[in-house]
């Protein structure tokens, strides 16, 4: 077993799937009355958030505490990072602290890599930057696999602002990696080529009516106007009319087809609301799915057995 998960490019086809595996084990846990496995009893994972989070921090506090280990949360503010600390300072205390696994979200790309030279535990990407967001990717990947069987062959159109996206990188790796047809969609000035260029089969396309009848997944992406000093589309408007799903447009899907989204969304923008709520939307059940493939990365890297 890899010892970290900075990226999704960490993940060889067979370690991905016994992840995959392992959280199906995990989410039979979330029916019975003790939710709680004594697992990684006296471990402990820290929780290191430099950026805002709702669901990913949640989630994997949820996972460590399902699997009994100690929960430490850090977040930036509030603490001597506020004062100019350093990662490295910080990686440091967190070192003579005994952290067996340290969960980071940061604003730059690449701190996760840098983390990994000053700690002996396992670092978990939790979203670095717009360069990655690996569990998000597991559990994108196990949401598809358990609404529709498999993986292998299925047709996956990743639609909007790529540009700024981990969650698009992230899952551009896995999916393909685990033999997945992805499709990236969008205006150009929101499809970088070099995410197309993370694996041969990876097409792009900016006519999203055209692509959708062809698609088993659609995974709407947030605009992310937080990390934009340029304007990528003329109005809010004229981006939801060529490349928002609202009802019409998810009627051009198969009918077996599901509708995602990693959160948090802009309703009435990239997704119309009507389309998040509908019975095709996975979005609440990605939520569920990320505390369980998230403890299933939890247990597998810090030396549990399949
Ligand atoms: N929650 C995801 C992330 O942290 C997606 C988003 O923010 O749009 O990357």
């Amino acid at each position: 077993m890899i010892k970290h998960l900075r990226s999704a490019a960490d993940l060889d086809a067979a370690t991905a799937t016994l992840i995959l595996d392992t959280a199906g084990e995990m989410a039979s846990l979330a029916g019975r009355e003790v939710k709680k496995l004594p697992t990684l009893r006296g471990r402990t994972v820290v929780n290191l958030f430099y950026e805002d989070s709702t669901r990913t921090r949640i989630s994997f506090e949820a996972a460590a505490k399902r699997l009994s280990a100690d929960v430490i949360n850090f977040s930036a503010k509030g603490s001597s990072v506020s004062k100019g600390e350093s990662l490295k300072d910080t990686a440091l205390t967190l070192q003579a602290m005994g952290a067996d696994a340290v969960v980071i979200r940061h604003q730059a790309s690449g701190a996760p890599h840098r983390l990994a030279a000053w700690v002996d535990g396992s670092v978990i990407n939790a979203g670095d930057g717009t360069h990655e967001h690996p569990t998000q990717a597991l559990l994108d990947a196990y949401t598809m696999r358990s609404r529709l069987g498999r993986l292998d062959g299925l047709r996956v159109a990743i639609v909007g602002d790529v540009l700024h996206s981990r969650v698009a990188r992230s899952n551009v790796l896995l999916l393909t990696t685990l033999g997945a047809s992805v499709t990236l969609v969008g205006p150009p000035t929101l499809i970088p080529l070099d995410v197309a260029a993370l694996s041969r089969s990876t097409k792009v396309s900016y006519d999203l009516d055209s692509v959708l009848p062809d698609m088993d997944v659609v995974m709407m992406l947030r605009v992310q106007t937080e990390r934009m000093q340029d304007s990528f589309f003329p109005s809010a408007r004229e981006y939801s009319r060529r490349y928002g799903l609202d009802l019409a447009r998810m009627r051009r899907l198969p009918e077996h087809a599901i509708v995602m989204h990693p959160g948090p969304m802009n309703r009435g923008m990239e997704i119309a609301p009507e389309v998040a709520d509908s019975s095709r939307s996975t979005i609440v059940e990605q939520v569920a799915n990320g505390v369980s493939a998230r403890m299933a990365v939890l247990y597998l890297l810090l030396g549990g057995k399949a």
